[in-house]
């Protein structure tokens, strides 16, 4: 009797699926983040809490990661997409943009005209690795797997000649076939962003990419910044596969690469005072376009 009351439970159970499939979400994402917290406390950054942020995903990882993002402000006015640990071991990127997205839902004023998108962890199953690794669960570097234009014709190619076929950077089989590379993909398309600030490290400078008639104008603000927080320039190319490609060169959008210094993550709140007042200026930063400028510059001479 016992072993069919047994039988009959799992029954109810199993039909009982779809209902708890659908709890099943949250539930995942609770031990996601009580991961991410437990691993922020080892790493010494003691006041994030994961669970304060408000959380969207629609994408998991091949480790049934999910693939998180967060929104502030209003997304009718001009969004900033904020990218941190695409590459799995550079974990202070992961520090610096989960405290930026804590100081942005803390100070809703200054943020309500803007609209910010912040996706931190771009590829936790790098970042959860034993040891964290550069490349996802595939093998594979996020930011080689864009679908650029070039990349048939090169990335392999490219990975083969310059990084003599050295696995932390290969491309993929074919282009975007990564959740990874099609999460970042799925932001630029929904939130249509004017600028990107993608967070690095340890080659320790600033690069961008973007639209080449502001470029001028852009470095010029960027060369003001690097001096006011200390930190070089340095114009590195972009690559087949890269989010620079892909973003900068042929979407128009303002690409911001910020290499911090060090990998190491007890660097990681040095970073975020480092650049906090930087980032915060990277979002209020417009460009009036060419026109715009000269018949503004011929009014104020009247
Ligand atoms: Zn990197």
């Amino acid at each position: 009797m016992k072993k069919l009351i047994v039988l009959g439970l799992m029954i109810a159970l199993l039909i009982a699926a779809p209902a708890s499939a659908r709890e099943a979400l949250p539930r995942g994402i609770q031990k996601f983040l009580d991961a991410l917290e437990a691993r922020c406390r080892e790493y010494g950054w003691t006041d994030i809490r994961p669970h304060e942020i408000p959380w969207e995903y629609y994408r998991t990882t091949q480790r049934k990661a999910p693939l998180l993002f967060a929104q502030f402000g209003n997304p009718k006015n001009e969004c900033v997409l904020f990218l941190g640990d695409v590459h799995g071991d550079e974990l202070p990127t992961v520090c610096v943009l989960l405290k930026f997205a804590h100081y942005v839902k803390e100070h809703p004023d200054l943020f309500r005209d803007t609209c910010v998108i912040i996706a931190p962890l771009v590829n936790p199953d790098g970042f959860f690795a034993k040891p964290p690794q550069r490349v996802n669960a595939n093998g594979i570097d996020i930011n080689r797997n864009f679908p650029t234009r070039d990349w048939h014709a090169d990335a392999l190619r490219q990975w083969g000649r310059k990084n003599n076929g050295n696995k932390r950077y290969y491309p993929g089989k074919k282009p975007a076939s990564e959740q990874e590379t099609l999460f970042q993909m799925a932001l630029i398309k929904r939130f249509q962003p004017k600028k990107i600030l993608s967070v690095h490290s340890p080659l320790g400078f600033y690069d961008f990419d973007g639209p080449s008639a502001d470029l001028d104008s852009f470095e010029q603000w960027l060369e003001k910044i690097s001096k006011e927080t200390n930190f070089p320039l340095k114009k590195n190319g972009y690559f087949p596969g890269s989010l620079g490609n892909y973003a900068g060169h042929e979407r128009n959008i303002f690409t911001l690469t910020l290499e911090l210094a060090s990998s190491a993550p007890n660097r990681g709140n040095a970073y975020f005072q480092q650049f906090q007042t930087a980032i915060v200026k990277f979002i209020s930063l417009h460009f009036p376009d060419a026109q715009q400028a000269s018949r503004s510059a011929s009014a104020s001479k009247q």
